[in-house]
């Protein structure tokens, strides 16, 4: 048999979800497993979009829909980028994506050539290197260090401009870290698109969590420079809990729309169109239960905060953004638990799950060594337990 593709090779799974499904197993097969592992907020989809999916099946709205979505979710999304972020974009600007996932790897297919570079800050989110990857192109990280607070130094991000140099990809609030890149650091990063002319990739999924009264603008909003280079991916997984209906969306200039949409028709069609009727109701509809999801988010941010501040062994900042902590387990590392090693963050998260049960992702999925990341989307008891759990997993380590 011939050998697979060398992209199919190279591919590897993502970690957050198969820590989540490993965890979702367990708990189904009766082990009470605390899951601090994929971002998945706990909140049910609200009984309101629901109820207009249910609607769209009655009134038969179950057939091909355009490829790149329906009108009337187009015009929804482009209500809320005016209403939310003071942006104007028209329909056909904007393509509905299965999730803000395919609106990712649609804009990486639109922008990279083989061997092209994109410039994006690591810590980073899984997937953003091996979607990069998968389009051929070729991931270029600017680190961030935990001690500087996780803050991405800009000049570093003007010294990785080479001459393949295509994109800058931004994640804002950020996965994994939680940080909030404010308007200064989002003007000069795109003062270095304009004078190098890349293109800029904004990822907002989590616009919604900010805390602490912070606030960024959406990139695109920076300046008619920026909004003309910028492909702004978002989608309604994490504000509308609705992780499961695989509902994205990306707006850019018409004409990389145009093409993105030709290259949707091709690839996978329509969103499932009764998810599209669904998220016009969650764009349109009433927004509380988001609000009480990010108050309740900020406050178990600060919970487990504190809790993991009075834990030896462990140390985090206290994130401004996302639903995420990274912390610094490094000096656990060399430690035993159970008689087994930790050698690193992989073996820390296994050793952690098998033995006290909690879910939590290693950093060095994230290219965060010496650390692993939790996610705070879920209630306050469990997130108690847990964090009594960890507690017990440190103080018997040996
Ligand atoms: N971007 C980031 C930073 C994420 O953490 C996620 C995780 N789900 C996504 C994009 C993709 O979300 P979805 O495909 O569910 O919209
Ligand atoms: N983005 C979430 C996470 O980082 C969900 C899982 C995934 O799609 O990666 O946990």
């Amino acid at each position: 048999m011939k050998a697979l593709s060398k992209r199919a090779q190279q591919v590897t799974g993502s970690m957050t979800l198969e820590i989540d499904a490993k965890a979702k197993a367990m708990k189904a097969a009766g082990v009470d497993v605390i899951s601090f592992g994929a971002g998945e907020p706990d909140y049910p989809t609200p009984a309101h979009i629901c109820a207009a999916a249910e609607e769209a099946m009655a009134k038969g709205q179950t057939k091909y829909t355009p490829a790149g979505g329906t009108a009337q979710l187009k015009e929804a999304v482009c209500r809320k980028l005016l209403r939310r972020n003071g942006l104007t974009y028209r329909p056909e600007q904007i393509v509905i994506t299965n999730g803000a996932k395919q609106a990712l790897h649609n804009a990486f297919c639109m922008l990279l050539d083989e061997g092209d570079q994109v410039i994006l800050p690591a810590p980073c989110w899984v997937s953003y290197t091996e979607l990069i990857r998968m389009s051929g192109g070729e991931p270029v990280l600017v680190p961030r260090r935990r001690e500087d607070g996780f803050r991405l130094d800009v000049n570093a991000v003007e010294r990785a401009v080479t001459e393949k140099t295509k994109a800058i990809l931004i994640n804002n609030p950020d996965n994994p870290c939680g940080q909030v890149l404010e308007e200064d650091t989002l003007r000069a990063l795109a003062a270095i698109a304009e004078k190098y002319d890349l293109y800029l990739i904004a990822d907002e999924i989590y616009e919604e969590f900010m805390y602490d009264g912070l606030q960024a603008p959406a990139l695109p909003s920076i300046s008619e420079d920026a909004y003309n280079r910028t492909i702004l991916v978002n989608g309604l997984s994490k504000s509308y809990s609705m992780t499961g209906w695989r509902v994205g969306y990306a707006a850019m200039p018409p004409q990389v729309a145009k093409k993105m949409g030709a290259w949707q028709s091709h690839a996978t069609g329509n969103v499932n169109s009764v998810a599209q009727a669904a998220s016009i109701a969650a764009l349109d509809g009433p927004q509380d239960t988001l609000h009480e999801m990010v108050a309740a988010f900020d406050q178990r941010r600060r919970d487990m905060a504190a809790r993991i501040a009075q834990m030896p062994l462990i140390e985090c900042l206290t994130p401004q953004g996302a639903f995420y902590i990274m912390a610094d387990i490094s000096a656990m590392l060399g430690k035993t638990a159970g008689g087994r090693v930790l050698t690193d963050s992989f073996a820390f998260t296994e050793a952690l799950l098998e033995q006290a049960h909690v879910a939590v992702v290693p950093g060095d999925a994230f290219f965060a060594p010496g650390m692993i990341r939790f996610s705070y989307a879920l209630p306050s008891e469990a997130l108690q337990e847990g964090m009594d759990r960890l507690q017990r997993f440190i103080e018997s380590l040996q």
